[in-house]
């Protein structure tokens, strides 16, 4: 499809918003952010330096002072004007969505209605921020637990679900009365600026969001350093996220981590087989298999392998590759030259090692888009257990098939990576699957649907290397986001 003119953008200017103001960084320095689907450039962005970043941590403690003190009903108000707002702007950000980081329009659409979701869930939890009472062992005294905020909370934040991962933690740290300072990754900078700009019409006072921009390893350190930012709240991948507790560490912050996957699909000889191609499809492919929870390997009893491969292939050479604002595309554009280059030298390797390719494996040209990160669906099967592809997150378009030789087999390739975020197992026998879920070292397990779909007020975080313990998407973030604090009363 040739590109329409009203799919072109005049570059925009994005700046910091600090302490309520939208700013311009005392040193010009700026990056750029840009369509993977054309090259285009989409803004020119500020990058944030040091006197800045702190000036907005400064802000955020300032502010800190008044926000605890918001009753939090109160707090979650601003929320549920947020949500207002969202669903009004829904057009605008999903589409910025689609050119920045280049996932199709329907996706990004959804990705907002996530975030409504989300936002209205936690503006709920303002008014369930419960606490313990407890009989005391004296006379004539009460005991209570309750949540307090911790202080300034730094949120970073990856591309490729640019307003929902920020969403969590920001709705979360908000309501429970801490303040933010932000800082999204460079490739999706416009969507954090449409994101602010609803925070700020909500009327937020002050201090309380700020928006600061640049380089995980400069801005986003200089956050995990701070000794005034309480907590970092962070999704992205495994080695940025030890690397920033180690830092966080020093100064005793709280540090919760999303981190990767190489989430696999178990395929049972009982399974719906038709059912499990479905899933396996859309679990691997979606987004352009650029999720946490995207489905990279698929782990399948022999019996049933061939007709399974032969489903999965014919549901995979359906799907177009294109550009995302165009109605017909199911899959667009890698989000950038590196993550390209990746999933290309994966398959090169998968192949070296004696994987063999049932589809794509290849980039794909697009009229028009010439200059676009695509790049086919791939299917790679006769993989084996030590294979790199079997074992390492590769963030893109490729699925994996391994073969087990029985139920207890395939539970334990399924636990043999090094992550432990979402497996998913297709199978009608009432004893696998609860086995399935229990000896899956998982955060998330799904019986008979695929690995990616997250439901509100449902925990969501990964074992092992996918994170730190910490959970988010429901109420469990406030074990992060808020202190308890005792209190006994004496009468
Ligand atoms: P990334 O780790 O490169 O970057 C994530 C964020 O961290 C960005 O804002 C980046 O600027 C910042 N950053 C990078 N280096 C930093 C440093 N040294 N110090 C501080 N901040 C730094 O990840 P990405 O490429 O943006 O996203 C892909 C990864 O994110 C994948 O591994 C994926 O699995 C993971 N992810 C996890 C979840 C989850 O919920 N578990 C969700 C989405 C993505």
């Amino acid at each position: 499809m040739k590109e329409r003119e009203d799919d072109r953008v005049e570059p925009t200017t994005v700046i910091q918003y600090i302490d309520g103001q939208w700013r311009n960084p005392r040193q010009p320095e700026w990056f750029e952010s840009v369509n993977p689907a054309n090259g285009e450039t989409v803004a020119v962005c500020a990058v944030s330096p040091e006197g800045d970043v702190e000036e907005s941590i400064a802000a955020a403690k300032n502010a800190f002072r008044r926000w605890r003190r918001v009753p939090a009903p109160q707090r979650a108000t601003y929320l549920w004007k947020v949500a207002e707002i969202l669903e009004a702007r829904k057009p605008d950000l999903a589409r910025m969505m689609t050119l920045e980081m280049g996932k199709v329009l329907a996706e990004s659409l959804a990705e907002v209605d996530t975030v409504i979701a989300s936002c209205r869930y936690m503006a709920g939890e303002g008014r369930r921020m419960f606490g313990d009472t407890l009989p005391s062992g004296m006379d004539n005294r009460t005991i209570m637990t309750v949540r307090e905020p911790i202080g300034v909370v730094a949120c970073i934040t990856p591309w490729n679900f640019p307003l929902s991962l920020a969403a969590y933690k920001l709705f979360a740290a908000l309501v429970a009365g801490n303040t933010v300072v932000w800082k999204p990754s460079s490739e999706v900078a416009v969507c954090a600026k449409l994101f602010t700009e609803v925070f700020e019409e909500s009327g937020l006072p002050p201090g309380v969001l700020n928006l600061v921009l640049g380089s995980g390893a400069r801005v986003g350190n200089l956050l995990a350093r701070h000794p005034d930012v309480r907590a970092i709240a962070f999704t992205g991948s495994t080695e940025v996220g030890k690397g920033l507790a180690e830092m966080a560490g020093r100064t005793l912050k709280r540090v919760s981590l999303e981190l990767g996957g190489k989430n696999a699909v178990l395929v049972l000889a009982d399974a719906d087989l038709d059912k499990a191609a479905a899933g396996i499809v859309q679990s691997a492919f979606a987004t352009s298999g650029q999720r946490c929870t995207a489905a990279g390997r698929v782990i399948v009893e022999a019996s049933v392998q061939e007709e399974l491969e032969r489903r999965i292939v014919q549901l995979t050479e359906k799907l177009t590759v294109g550009y995302g604002l165009d109605p017909k595309v199911q899959m667009g554009p890698l989000a950038n030259a590196k993550q390209f280059s990746t999933v290309s030298r994966y398959v090169l390797t998968a192949k070296d090692e004696g994987g063999r390719v049932l589809f794509g494996g290849h980039p794909v040209s697009v009229e028009g888009f010439e200059e676009g990160f695509f790049y086919a669906p791939t299917v790679i099967t006769n993989v084996q257990r030590h294979h790199r592809i079997a074992r390492e997150e590769v963030f893109g378009p490729v699925l994996a098939i391994l073969t087990a030789r029985d139920f207890d087999e395939a539970v334990e390739i399924n636990n043999e990576t090094q992550y432990g975020l979402s497996t998913a197992v297709y199978t009608n026998n009432l004893h696998y699957a609860n086995r399935a879920a229990r000896e899956c070292e998982s955060g998330l397990v799904y019986i008979n649907s695929g690995t990616s779909n997250a439901e509100m007020g449902a925990a969501f975080g990964g074992f092992k290397d996918s994170g730190n313990g910490h959970r988010e998407v429901s109420y469990h973030a406030f074990d992060v986001m808020t202190e308890w604090k005792t209190i006994y009363t004496s009468y």
